[in-house]
């Protein structure tokens, strides 16, 4: 069953429930006031004949005459002895010897009861009358209530058609209306149907005007979209850069070895080729494991007091002795900072940052260095005098693969293709760090990264 048809059958079944029970109480309140209106009718009738009964010589109770009644009068009186004989009785029923009400005879007390006489229904009050606590004689009191069955009939039947209407009205509004509600969501079911059957990721569902809950499902469900989108094209991309960048060293790999199949003495320079590229395969597979781990969070570290300042001098004496004096070095501040961290990859962090440095800056540019502490934090900046890096490169750097336009060209060396930032931001989002970059084309780029300083600093 439909989540419509549940909704409108629910309504229903609550309207019908509450309405059943107010009629209820309204027929019952209506019938109990009109029953009371003739009970004390009768009442009051019998008390005005009792006060014109006596008990005459013969010890018995007797009554005058009964009050000549209109023939079409509804108020009837029977006068009976104990022995079960009609005194008396009113003119309008004419010569009937049956009691109005046979069993009320019988009561000792006073007491209202309904009965059915000849097809009439009457309401009865039967009176015992005594003389000294002894009983003489009952006096019926009797009136026709048909006019109270009718009231009856006709409320009930307006109720019943009142329920009935309501019922009809409460499930046509919970169908209309939950159909109304639910339209979005069958909109979005079928969006959502549509996206799976084309496995088109790029499609969105249309999102509604009003923000209740089932705007926010659709907003939700569209940023998982947007989201899943981003990683299946970043997976795509990733799949075709890893091809791309494998297709090359493997190229030179299968040329090398079919130069040194050819010859009769192994080629130095052919066998050098394959080293050369085994290396780079070799570099690469282990940077795309170190940052599978990383970003699936399982990079291990082994966590020690590192000294920012030794560690970037360090790495500055191997840096410039690599860069063969292409470049010059300038350390601006470099004080005493110790962070809790793995050095072998914050050295990584380092070599990688200054190699781009020097490899990006012209012959004869600058590289500044600093190591401070700043806010309690750790700060490390590296600067060159470089290029600078585009504004529509920038946002993309740290992702794998990523190469600005200007180094897309293989490097010289093969060294470079386009791990080396990703590898430096996930080793610092692993410390619990966080790198920012300064950069404007032809005014140089300036790294800056910060880390949590450990408290023996
Ligand atoms: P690559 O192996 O290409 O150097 P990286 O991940 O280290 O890869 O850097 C990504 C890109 O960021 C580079 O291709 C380059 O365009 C840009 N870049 C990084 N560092 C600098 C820098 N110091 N100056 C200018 N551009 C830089």
């Amino acid at each position: 069953m439909s989540l419509r048809t549940q909704l409108s059958l629910l309504y229903a079944l609550l309207a019908g429930v509450v309405l059943a029970v107010l009629g209820l109480i309204v027929y019952t309140l209506v019938s109990v006031m009109l029953v009371d209106q003739i009970d004390r009718s009768l009442s009051q009738s019998a008390l005005e004949l009792i006060s014109i009964t006596h008990v005459n010589s013969a010890g018995e109770i007797a009554i005058e005459n009964i009050p000549s009644l209109d023939a079409t009068s509804t108020t009837y009186i029977q006068f009976w002895d104990t022995r079960g004989k009609l005194k008396a009785s009113s003119d309008n029923l004419g010569n009937l010897q049956l009691s109005l009400d046979p069993n009320g005879l019988r009561y000792p007390t006073p007491v209202f009861r309904d009965t059915r006489l000849n097809q009439a229904s009457l309401r009865v009050l039967s009176v015992p009358l005594q003389v000294e606590s002894r009983r003489m004689a009952v006096l019926q009191v009797g009136t026709n209530r048909e006019i109270v069955d009718q009231l009856q009939q006709i409320l009930a039947t307006v109720l019943g058609i009142a329920l009935a209407i309501s019922i009809a009205m409460a499930a046509l509004y919970g169908w209309l209306g939950t159909g109304l509600v639910l339209a979005p969501l069958e909109k979005a079911t079928l969006a959502a149907r549509n996206i799976a059957n084309k496995n088109d990721l790029s499609r969105r569902i249309p999102s509604v005007a009003r923000k209740n809950e089932i705007g926010i499902l659709i907003e939700a469900f569209n940023q998982t979209l947007d989201r899943l989108e981003d990683i299946f094209n970043k997976q795509k991309r990733f799949i075709a850069d890893v091809s791309h960048e494998l297709r090359t060293p493997l190229t030179v790999i299968k040329g090398n070895a079919g130069l040194l199949r050819k010859m009769k003495e192994p080629d130095e320079e052919s066998l050098r080729g394959i080293e050369t590229e085994v290396d780079r395969l070799t570099r690469m597979v282990g940077d795309l494991l170190l940052l599978a781990q990383a970003e699936a969070g399982r990079l291990e570290l082994s966590m020690k007091q590192v000294e920012l300042d030794t560690l970037l001098l360090e790495v500055l004496q191997q840096a410039k002795v690599l860069s063969g004096g292409k470049v010059g070095f300038q350390i601006a501040d470099i004080e005493q900072v110790q962070v809790s961290g793995d050095q072998d990859r914050l050295k990584q962090v380092m070599i990688n940052l200054i190699t781009n440095a020097v490899k990006y800056t012209p012959s004869g540019g600058q590289v500044g260095l600093s190591v401070k502490k700043v806010n309690g934090q750790a700060q490390l900046m590296i600067s060159d005098t470089g290029p600078g890096i585009p504004a529509a490169d920038l946002p993309h750097i740290f992702e794998r693969f990523y190469r600005g336009d200007k180094a897309r060209t293989r490097s010289a060396d093969g060294s470079s293709y386009g791990l080396g930032l990703s590898i430096v931001f996930w080793i610092i989002k692993s410390h619990g760090g966080r790198i920012e970059v300064v950069s404007k084309e032809g005014g140089g780029t300036t790294f800056i990264v910060w880390l949590p300083t450990s408290g023996g600093s």
